[in-house]
């Protein structure tokens, strides 16, 4: 059962944002794809183990802190007999295994990080919590290697590795492994949810200023700026998606707030990022409706 989802990190909503809006350097566009191919892989696994039918309960993305010491859990799933931990990682082609370390098979070889060492660290910070939690479940961690386009070469045998081609049938192991959940599991996971941090505190976004920003509408899907308004319906020229105004403009707003978390929120602060293209009207009618309206007249501005 599905006791913690996952929610897109805010690191990679704002650098998403930022793509679309100002011109990212070649470095922070890499960083972008590393962001969205790690959460995209997570998404696929979460897809996997909701599949799971017997009794366990499933935390994603979990970000904790244990003796002053942060660690981040992908995904985390307490079973009646053990706590399964998950490292997932969505390396793509072709790499080599050599004395503890990472390579790419492709000229020119490059190291990449040995995810080992930083499971190695997750399983001992998260042994320190269960304990402190009264916990003395054994903990089985493993790296689940999601993608089928990967190959890693000179894998020793020994090493907490799970392969695309193994997934399944791990996950099915867990399927029909019997136990019930007592009162136990069911604190435990409340209580480790309770503990999960909000945003990570290592988070470094790129710096930007509002006035360099690109304002105006962006498609959802495509995101580029054709977005033609006919009444309550806006429609982008380039590939057809079709979005009601109103939910153009909560989505910008839910942009606007998480790129400028301290931008008071009113008709004309929307208005002006979608650039005039929809009615003070309509905005402040849609803000009215979803938000929570704080001061009175000139003062006021809008809340969730
Ligand atoms: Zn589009």
């Amino acid at each position: 059962m599905l006791y913690k989802s996952r929610t897109t990190p805010r690191e990679l909503e704002v650098y998403q944002y930022l793509n679309t809006r100002i011109k990212l350097s070649e470095i922070e566009r890499k960083h972008l794809y590393t962001l969205r191919k790690g959460f995209e892989g997570e998404v696929q696994f979460d897809r996997l183990t909701s599949s799971i039918q017997s009794e366990c309960l499933i935390l994603n993305d979990l970000l904790l802190q244990q003796n002053r010491s942060t660690f981040q859990i992908d995904t985390l799933i307490i079973a009646p007999y053990t706590i399964h931990l998950f490292e997932v990682k969505n390396f793509e082609g072709d790499y080599f295994y050599d004395y503890d370390r990472l390579y790419t098979k492709i000229p020119p070889q490059s190291e990449v990080t040995n995810p080992l060492i930083q499971l190695t660290r997750s399983e001992s910070l998260l042994r320190q919590l269960l304990q402190s939690l009264g916990c003395n479940l054994p903990i089985q961690s493993l790296i689940v290697f999601i993608n089928p386009e990967f190959t890693l070469y000179q894998t020793p045998i020994n090493k907490p590795f799970l392969f695309h081609s193994q997934i399944n049938r791990f996950l099915e192991n867990i399927n029909t492994t019997s136990g019930k959940l007592i009162n136990h599991h069911k604190e435990l996971a409340e209580q480790i949810t309770a503990q999960h941090l909000i945003d990570a505190p290592f988070f470094l976004p790129p710096s930007y200023e509002y006035d360099e920003l690109r304002k105006g509408n962006t498609c959802e899907n495509c995101g580029l700026f054709k977005i033609s308004v006919a009444g309550t319906k806006c429609i982008c020229k380039e590939c057809g998606k079709m979005e009601l105004s109103d939910t153009l403009i909560m989505r910008n707003v839910k942009e606007l707030t998480k790129l400028f978390p301290d931008k008071k929120i009113d008709t004309n602060t929307i208005y002006e990022w979608l650039e005039g293209a929809i009615p003070k009207r309509t905005i402040g009618r849609s803000l009215k409706k979803h938000m929570n309206c704080n001061g009175v007249r000139q003062w006021s501005h809008y809340e969730f």
